[in-house]
C-alpha cells in the first residue's frame, strides 16, 4: 500500500486512532478525532486533556497505571471533550507497540452514545425505582404505626368497654350483680329451659329495715347491707348467682339445686345471720323460694318466688318458705 493510501485508511477509519508515548503525551490522531473534537494538530498534547474532567480524573486513577503495567487493555470507558464543551463518550482500548524505537501506545476510541444514553437511562430507571421503593418502605412503615396505634385504641376501647360492662351489671354497694343482670341471667335460665337441669330462685328481704335506716340513719343501713352481701358471698356455693335487686332485696338463683337443697341452703344462710356478730345492727331475713316447673317463664317462677317471701313476711318474718306451701308446687320432701 502506497504511504498516501496508508494516511487516507487511518484518516478515513470508523474509530478514532491516536499513538501516545507511554506518558500518555499524543504523537499522531487521525481525522476523525480532530473532527470529533473540533480541533486540529493534536500533536504534544496530552491525552488526558482530550477528556472531560471526570474522565481526565479516571484516566490518571486506572488508566495510566493500566498501561504502565500491561500491554494491551480493552473497553476502557473515555469521554472527549469537544469544542463547544460537549462530552462524547467513547469506548477505548489501546496496545503497546514499538516505533522507530520508541514505546508508542496505539489507541482506538469508538463513540458509544447510545449505550452511554441507554446506561443513563438505566441508572435513571434505577434511581427511580429505588426512591419509590423507599418511599414506599416510609408508606409501609407509617402504615405500620398507624396500625399498631389503631390496635392500641381498639384495646383501650374494649378494655373501657369490659369495665363500663362490668358498672352496668353490678351494684356499686355491695359489689353483687344488680337487677339488669338478674332479669338478664333468668331470661337466660328460662330459655335453656328443663334440660338445665333443676334450678331454683330465691328472693329475700331484709325484715323491717326501716327501722334501722331511721334509728342507726342511713349510712349504718348501707353498711348492714354491706355486710349482708359479704355473708352471702361467703355462704353459697361458687355456681350461685347472687343478685341486689332491690333496695333491701336480693335473689339467689341456685342451679342444680331441688326443692329441698334449696330450701335447705336459704335456712343455713339465715341460721348464719342470726348467728353472726353484726358490726352495726343485726338483721335478719324473710326467703320465699320457687322451683323451676315445666312450662314456667320469668314471670311465673319470679312471681311463685315472691309470694312465698311475701307469705314467709306474714307468717312473722325471719323464715323462708318454699312456694310448694302455697300449693303451686310439689311439696319437697324434708
Ligand atoms: P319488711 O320487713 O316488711 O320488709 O320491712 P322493711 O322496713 O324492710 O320494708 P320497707 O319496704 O318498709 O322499707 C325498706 C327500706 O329500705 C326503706 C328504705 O329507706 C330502705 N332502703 C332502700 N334502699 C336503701 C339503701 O340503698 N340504703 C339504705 N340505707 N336504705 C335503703
Ligand atoms: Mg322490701
Ligand atoms: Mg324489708
Amino acid at each position: 500500500m502506497q504511504a498516501k493510501q496508508a494516511t487516507a485508511c487511518w484518516d478515513e477509519a470508523p474509530c478514532g486512532l491516536l499513538v501516545t508515548d507511554r506518558e500518555g503525551r499524543v504523537l499522531a490522531a487521525n481525522a476523525r478525532i480532530e473532527d470529533w473534537l473540533g480541533r486540529s494538530s493534536l500533536a504534544g498534547k496530552h491525552f488526558a486533556d482530550l477528556l472531560t474532567p471526570a474522565a481526565h480524573a479516571f484516566y490518571h486513577w486506572h488508566v495510566a497505571v493500566s498501561v504502565e503495567r500491561h500491554h494491551q487493555g480493552d473497553e476502557i470507558q473515555l469521554a472527549l471533550a469537544t469544542h463547544d464543551e460537549r462530552s462524547l463518550p467513547v469506548l477505548g482500548g489501546f496496545r503497546t507497540a514499538e516505533y522507530v524505537g520508541q514505546a508508542c501506545v496505539h489507541w482506538s476510541l469508538s463513540p458509544v452514545p447510545f449505550r452511554s444514553d441507554l446506561e443513563g437511562a438505566l441508572i435513571a430507571a434505577c434511581e427511580a425505582a429505588e426512591a419509590a421503593l423507599h418511599e414506599k418502605q416510609l408508606a409501609i412503615d407509617e402504615l405500620q404505626r398507624l396500625q399498631a396505634e389503631l390496635e392500641a385504641h381498639r384495646h383501650e376501647l374494649s378494655r373501657q368497654n369490659r369495665r363500663l360492662e362490668v358498672r352496668a351489671y353490678s351494684d356499686e354497694l355491695t359489689r353483687l350483680k344488680n337487677r339488669r343482670a338478674f332479669s338478664e341471667a333468668l331470661t337466660e335460665r328460662i330459655r335453656v329451659g328443663p334440660a338445665g337441669g333443676p334450678f331454683a330462685l330465691a328472693l329475700l328481704d331484709i325484715d323491717l329495715f326501716k327501722t334501722i335506716n331511721d334509728t342507726l340513719g342511713h349510712a349504718a343501713g348501707d353498711k348492714v347491707l354491706a355486710e349482708l352481701a359479704m355473708l352471702m358471698q361467703r355462704a353459697f356455693r361458687d355456681q350461685d348467682l347472687l343478685f341486689r335487686i332491690g333496695g333491701e332485696e336480693f335473689a339467689i338463683m341456685l342451679p342444680e339445686a331441688s326443692p329441698e337443697q334449696a330450701l335447705r341452703a336459704i335456712e343455713r344462710f339465715c341460721q348464719a345471720l342470726r348467728e353472726h356478730a353484726w358490726s352495726v345492727a343485726a338483721v335478719t331475713v324473710s326467703g320465699g323460694i320457687a322451683n323451676h316447673q315445666p312450662g314456667d317463664g320469668s314471670d311465673s317462677l319470679y312471681r311463685r318466688a315472691d309470694d312465698a317471701l311475701y307469705a314467709a313476711k306474714h307468717d312473722g318474718r325471719d323464715r323462708v318458705l318454699h312456694a310448694s306451701r302455697l300449693g303451686m308446687e310439689p311439696a319437697p320432701a324434708r
